[in-house]
């Protein structure tokens, strides 16, 4: 399939699980299993095709946005632990050009990050115009797990007065006003929220215990994180509710199927990029005679 096809198909499947609007979201609205009208068995092999065909679609205009220069696209990724962060990301860039894409990926704050701002440490890694840059979790984590354990807002040395009550409504303002920045300076911000359900995390949890090969990527911090569950859900829910947008949607995608996320975000990243109407760019009168001038005298020798 040639390019503009593939735009045509994966238009739909990207708006499925787009939220522009996030007053009336619920996430409950959101079966992590669904996978739409593919089906598990038969349509798997279907889906992985299709994500080969996303990857050189992606690749084909990444290599535009690159040329032109003057967009620059960020991914942010939010998940629970095990929810595919990795994986999609793996996956999902596999075809680019690595010289156009930047990831970053958000642990714990350091003591240098701690002495800033939420925002400073992200800031500092946005991509460069021509570029995507991927953010592995992201200052989302800003209204997740430091609303869920307030013990970490403590750590960062905000003057007592500043905060109140208000705090978090304040921080969805704040990142909406900054999202709107980035966008009025073609900064494309697309958020994608892998949404898997708590008994496909044990699943993987347990793989994770019982695989030899996957032993080094269980952490028992993530697995105490289990207790939050629900206080994670709620975060979640309100942080999609507080801050999709038009021109900063999130996309809450199913991820108990980890070849069903794949498409669905490689589907999200291209209508994306397809929306900018990339093109290579036009060379000039000038260009064309240095041009011309160069191959005569390639030709010549
Ligand atoms: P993986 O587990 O796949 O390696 P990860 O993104 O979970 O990837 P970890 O090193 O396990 O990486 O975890 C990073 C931890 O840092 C997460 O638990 C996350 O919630 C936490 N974190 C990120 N940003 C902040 C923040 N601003 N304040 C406090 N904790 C944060
Ligand atoms: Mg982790």
């Amino acid at each position: 399939m040639k390019t503009k096809e593939i735009i045509k198909v994966v238009r739909g499947l990207a708006k499925s699980f787009r939220v522009s609007k996030g007053k009336d979201f619920r996430l409950k609205d959101v079966d992590p299993n669904n996978t739409l009208e593919f089906t598990k068995e038969a349509d798997k092999p279907r889906a992985k095709e299709a994500l080969a065909s996303g990857v050189l679609a992606l690749a084909d205009l990444q290599d535009k946005l690159y040329a032109q220069d003057k967009w620059a696209v960020l991914l942010i990724f939010q998940a629970m632990d095990a929810a595919g962060k990795d994986g999609a990301i793996k996956h999902v860039m596999s075809g680019i050009n690595p010289q156009g894409c930047q990831v970053f990926s958000f642990k714990s704050p350091s003591a240098e990050d701690l002495d800033h701002d939420y925002l400073w440490r992200c800031m500092k890694c946005l991509p460069n115009r021509g570029h995507i840059g991927i953010f592995n979790r992201s200052y989302y984590e800003e209204v997740l797990v430091v609303r869920v354990h307030p013990e970490f807002l403590a750590k960062q040395k905000l003057p007592p007065k500043l905060v109140g009550k208000e705090i978090w409504s304040e921080r969805f303002e704040d990142i909406r006003n900054f999202e709107q920045y980035l966008g009025r300076n073609g900064v494309v911000v697309r958020k994608f929220f892998l949404h898997a359900s708590k008994k496909e995390q044990k699943r993987r949890f347990l793989e994770r215990i019982e695989d030899t090969q996957k032993n080094w990527k269980f952490s028992s911090n993530d697995a105490a994180e289990r207790d939050f569950w629900d206080h994670y859900m709620q975060a979640y829910e309100e942080m999609i509710q507080e801050t999709a947008t038009k021109h900063a949607p999130w996309y809450v995608v199913p991820a108990d199927n980890k070849w069903f996320t794949r498409v669905v975000v490689a589907a999200a990243v291209i209508d994306a990029l397809a929306d900018l109407d990339l093109a290579y760019p036009k060379v000039d009168d000038g260009k064309l005679k240095e041009l011309a001038t160069a191959k005569d005298k390639l030709l010549k020798k």
